[in-house]
């Protein structure tokens, strides 16, 4: 049987949501903005109402329902989508490695103060020389004694000042094909060798982008991730789980800006009639609320399909394709809508189509979204045909 209903629980958690945003965030925001900077106590609050994705079991990490992790993404996103990225970065990215491929001994290690928001991670995959190629990367690991001397450059990495580790790939074995030369690390950024500089953006806003350095970077060997030459499959499998938040940030993007638009409209009056009132609008309201509810149900079947334990690959790609190509429209509409107001900086709605622009950039561009979405529809074909 279908059934289309949000679980009561998830709604109760939305209400606490709300008033949890509307209390520890929304206030803030300006500061924030201003300031370029998501505190570090921002993750310690959400830590101790237990937002951050993931609780500590037995001896290992243990995750929340994917459609609980995307009400948090969503909810905030509509707020401010910087502060929700920043909370991505660490949960789905960092953590999502640390529990998808980090030993037992890693995640008794670092995961209780990580799910309390202790302990902040990120993740190290992106070059100045390949993002989208991750095959591509050229940072190196030099196998040594005990472990592992890093050496290279992280050209874009959310989170980047903040965070105290990073889950970082790097070229272990440059004698492999494309599949197994890459190996992935959890970093200690205070270790020797290290440097960070925050990059100035226009998107996503407070988060960090932050260039790192490895300088001959020492990394013991119980911190190597996973396997040895299986960087590149793990780097792709995280990205496949966090493509179903980041679908959700990317609806709270354009949410945010729908609702705001929305309420602009009812009130703001032009030759003497309410924007509300010109068919011409109505009708946008109407085509832009389909596509943001087409975009939600493919995220919860994402979610659903993720939480089954089925192959969800083709699912978190197609929502997030749909979820960026909605976004774009409905914050670039909503946006029109402010007329002059919408390009100042401190006008709430200036920031959402920039933000809606930049969550194509996140796991994967549209291009590498529809790459996947035809690999699969081709696999998928082939199996029905044979
Ligand atoms: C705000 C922000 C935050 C980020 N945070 C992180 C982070 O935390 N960690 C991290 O590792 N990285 C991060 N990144 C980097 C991001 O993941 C990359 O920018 C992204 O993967 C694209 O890589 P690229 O910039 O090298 O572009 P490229 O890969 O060079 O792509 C350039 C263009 O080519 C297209 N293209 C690529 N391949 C194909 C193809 N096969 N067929 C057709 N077209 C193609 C792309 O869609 C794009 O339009 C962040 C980037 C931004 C802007």
């Amino acid at each position: 049987m279908m059934d289309f209903e949000v679980p009561g629980r998830i709604l109760q958690d939305r209400d606490k949501l709300r008033a949890f945003f509307g209390d520890q965030v929304t206030p803030h925001l300006a500061t924030w903005y201003r300031e370029g900077a998501v505190p570090s106590s921002l993750f310690s609050a959400f830590g101790d109402e237990g937002w951050l994705g993931f609780e500590m079991g037995q001896s290992s990490l243990e995750k929340h329902p994917a459609l609980k992790g995307s009400l948090v993404a969503e909810e905030l996103a509509k707020i401010s989508p910087g502060v929700a990225v920043s909370v991505l970065a660490h949960v789905d990215l960092g953590l999502t490695g640390l529990w998808l491929f980090g030993s037992p001994e890693l995640q008794q290690k670092y995961g209780p103060s990580a799910v309390a928001g202790e302990t902040l991670l990120c993740l190290g995959n992106s070059e100045s020389g390949a993002g989208s190629d991750v095959a591509g990367i050229s940072t190196r690991a030099e196998k040594v004694d005990g472990g592992w001397y890093l050496e290279g450059t992280k050209a874009y990495v959310t989170n980047g000042l903040i965070s105290d580790f990073a889950v970082v790939t790097a070229v272990s074995d440059p004698n492999g094909d494309r599949s197994s030369r890459l190996s992935m690390f959890l970093v200690d950024l205070g270790a020797k060798g290290v440097s960070r500089r925050k990059l100035h953006k226009q998107v996503w806003i407070p988060s960090d982008l932050t260039r790192i350095q490895f300088d001959r970077v020492f990394v013991p060997d119980d911190h190597l991730v996973g396997e040895r030459g299986k960087g590149l499959q793990q780097v792709l499998r995280i990205f496949t789980y966090s493509r179903v938040p980041i679908s959700a940030l990317t609806l709270g993007t354009a949410l945010g800006a729908f609702e705001m638009a929305v309420e602009h409209a009812r009130k703001r009056e032009v030759f003497s009639r309410k924007l509300a009132d010109y068919q011409a609008k109505a009708f946008e309201i109407a085509d832009f609320y389909a596509k943001i509810e087409a975009a939600r149900l493919l995220l919860h079947r994402a979610c659903w399909r993720l939480d089954q334990g089925d192959d969800f690959r083709l699912d978190s790609s197609l929502a997030k394709y749909f979820a960026v190509k909605t976004a774009r429209e409905v914050t670039q509409w909503a946006a029109d809508l402010f007329g002059a107001a919408s390009v100042i900086y401190e006008h709430p709605i200036h920031k959402f189509p920039m933000d809606a622009w930049a969550s194509s950039l996140g796991e994967g561009t549209q291009d590498v979204q529809k790459l996947v979405i035809f690999r699969e529809v081709m696999r998928n074909t082939q199996a029905q045909t044979t």
